[in-house]
């Protein structure tokens, strides 16, 4: 067994939260360049210009990237050989969040209740995703989410014989009801089989692949390719101003899932796409 201290998390998790906040992620960054050069129309390469000047700005003076420095959503995935000392997971994650938010001068916005709404004032609590996984590392991907594209996502609950069409049109119709909402250039995470919340979790999951890594299974490639073709053509464009480029990526996974059911989620972000992963 490998000890490894709570507060190594901790640690980790505030200083994740606080650069996932102003730096933009490569495979991201990469993602809006290739947008610049690709985007057909003016107004939309001045949205996308702008876009850019503004993550300069952020990392050069340590301004937020948006306004909306989002929910904290945290993937760890820990080696069944590692034994945790000194705390329980959950507590030394929200320190870690409370720390990240309260030092790195982070909008806080999360309410204790959803109906009663009184804000927390640390953006605790987290939510949080536990995997076990073999080894003796920890792995926590912290991916900040925004809710003007949170707010625009949908799980479908199709019949199997909605197939491969249902789930390409399930996409589109929430990336066009989604429109400006969503801050576009958005990155479409989608989650198709498994259960109704499996397929929420995986869109969640899918949104913080690098960009740069392709599913192994070719009609998942080729889903990929084809749906971002598709929201493209929709002509939404940056802040929904029209243009080419209203998707910079279109990620899916897929799961095993019953025989009576097809189920499609399709959770939605805006070009901020924040998220950063470290192994302890
Ligand atoms: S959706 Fe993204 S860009 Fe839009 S306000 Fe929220 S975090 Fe900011």
């Amino acid at each position: 067994m490998r000890e490894i201290n709570a507060t190594e998390i901790t640690k980790n998790i505030k200083e994740m939260c606080i650069l996932a906040n102003h730096y933009m992620a490569d495979d991201m960054k990469n993602a809006l360049n290739n947008a610049i050069n690709t985007e057909t129309t003016e107004l939309g390469r001045q949205v996308l210009d702008k876009l850019e000047e503004n993550l300069d700005i952020a990392q050069k003076e340590m301004i937020p990237i948006c306004q909306d420095t989002g929910m904290a959503v945290i993937f760890i995935e820990i080696g069944q050989e590692v034994h945790l000392v000194g705390d329980t997971y959950e507590h030394a994650i929200n320190e870690g969040v409370r720390e990240g938010y309260t030092e790195g001068y982070l909008r806080k916005s999360i309410v204790k209740d959803p109906i009663y709404r009184e804000n927390t004032k640390d953006n605790t609590p987290a939510v949080i995703h536990y995997s076990m996984v073999p080894g003796d590392k920890i792995k926590i991907t912290v991916a900040p989410k925004g809710f003007g594209s949170e707010n625009m996502s949908k799980v479908y609950m199709l019949k199997p014989a909605d197939g491969i069409e249902g789930v390409k049109n399930a996409i589109l119709t929430a990336v066009k009801e989604a429109g400006p909402n969503a801050c576009p250039p958005m990155v479409v995470g989608v989650g198709i089989g498994g259960t109704f919340e499996k397929c929420a979790i995986m869109a969640k999951k899918a949104l913080t692949r690098d960009l740069n890594i392709k599913p192994e299974k070719e009609y998942v490639r080729n889903l990929e390719e084809e749906m971002l073709e598709k929201i493209n053509e929709t002509g939404i464009g940056p802040a929904g101003l029209g243009g080419k480029n209203t998707a910079l990526a279109v990620n899916i996974e897929t799961y095993p899932t019953h025989i009576a059911g097809l189920p499609v989620a399709v959770n939605i972000c805006c070009h901020v796409n924040r998220h950063i992963t470290r192994e302890i």
